[in-house]
């Protein structure tokens, strides 16, 4: 009788969900269950409202608004600096190689007293390729303050995860989704594995009830349905496959970079332009063209057999009508 709930419960069926009650602050099944699947210790897994959650939580622990600073390697993930930015953090550079390594001089380069967290990408979004575990791991050995590693698309690869080495490297934070492997996008649960110091500062800070009962139990059940998650997987993998053959026959297209996610960048001649094409026909993809390295780069997501097809389709149709 302490949080003004409504004893008399919801409306709603709720199959055994108890929705009228607030969830667990600390989501102990599911940290304890997500920390037996990846290997790790329950109190080195953070739970939040999607990997964003947790990206905004490590950037407010770790940087003094109006004074720190954090690294990104572009072209990368853009939510970094969005959420430095709302923060009030300033945000360095240090470009991706032209093979979308990260150039460990370039970050050196740019690394200042300020620089309290470096972002690596891995699968890297949007250029799809696994950064190089060695090099990761002399950055992670090396950097002078937190390192992140994103790794949404670890479940694509086969590349091994960093999530064991948080054992050995108290800098380290590696993040991880139910957005994308697990088809859970909108249910919004992300994750962050790190130290169980790194771990209590987000668990300190972030907002009581974040994650609801709801999102819980889904991400929950989801970590039951392995097959089918695995099953999903191959089959992406099979599309990817069936997607960048075609691609790499079409006159246009003139490169398809190798991926290790659930997507696939390209360049085209004249990308802009076929992406509005395609945006008219109905089928948005993400013009990429815009980002170093990337010209003319159009990402597009692996999809079903029949909406693969049907973006192939708009790309057979902008072919003819420009050649
Ligand atoms: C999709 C994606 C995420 C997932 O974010 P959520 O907030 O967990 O949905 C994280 N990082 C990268 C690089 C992504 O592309």
């Amino acid at each position: 009788m302490d949080a003004n709930e409504n004893s008399f419960g919801s409306p709603l069926l709720d199959d055994g969900l108890s929705l009228h009650r607030y969830p667990d602050p600390k989501q102990h099944k599911l940290r304890e269950k997500f920390a037996e699947y990846r290997g790790v210790k329950p109190d080195q897994v953070f739970v939040g409202v999607g990997s964003d959650e947790a990206i905004d939580l490590i950037i407010r622990i770790f940087c003094t608004p109006g004074k720190d600073e954090i690294i990104v390697c572009p072209p990368t993930y853009g939510m970094y600096e969005v959420a430095a930015q709302t923060n009030d953090v300033a945000v360095k550079k240090a470009p991706l190689t032209e093979h979308f390594q990260p150039d460990v001089e370039a970050i050196e380069a740019v690394t200042t007293d300020q620089s309290k967290i470096l972002f690596l990408c891995s699968p890297n979004n949007p250029t799809g390729n696994d950064l190089d575990s060695d090099i990761m791991e002399s950055i992670i050995r090396d950097f002078p303050g937190i390192v992140v590693v994103d790794e949404a698309y670890i479940d694509f690869t086969n590349q091994p995860s960093f999530a064991a080495s948080v054992e050995k490297y108290p800098n380290l934070v590696v993040t991880q989704t139910f957005s994308k492997a697990f088809g859970l996008a909108g249910a919004r649960v992300g994750i962050a594995i790190a130290s169980q110091l790194i771990t209590g500062y987000l668990l300190k800070i972030k907002s009581p009830y974040n994650l609801s009962s709801i999102a819980q139990n889904e991400a929950l059940k989801a970590l039951e349905q392995r097959n089918i998650v695995e099953e999903n997987i191959d089959n992406i993998l099979r599309e990817r496959r069936f997607l960048r053959d075609t691609l790499e026959q079409n006159e246009l297209v003139y490169n398809v970079f190798p991926s290790d996610a659930n997507f696939l960048l390209f360049q085209i001649e004249d990308a802009k332009a076929f992406y509005q094409f395609s945006v008219s026909k109905g089928v948005i993809c993400r013009y990429r063209g815009n980002e170093k390295g990337c010209e003319n780069g159009i990402r597009v997501t692996v999809g079903t057999r029949a909406e693969n097809e049907l973006f192939l389709k708009v790309l057979e149709q902008w072919t003819t009508i420009t050649s």
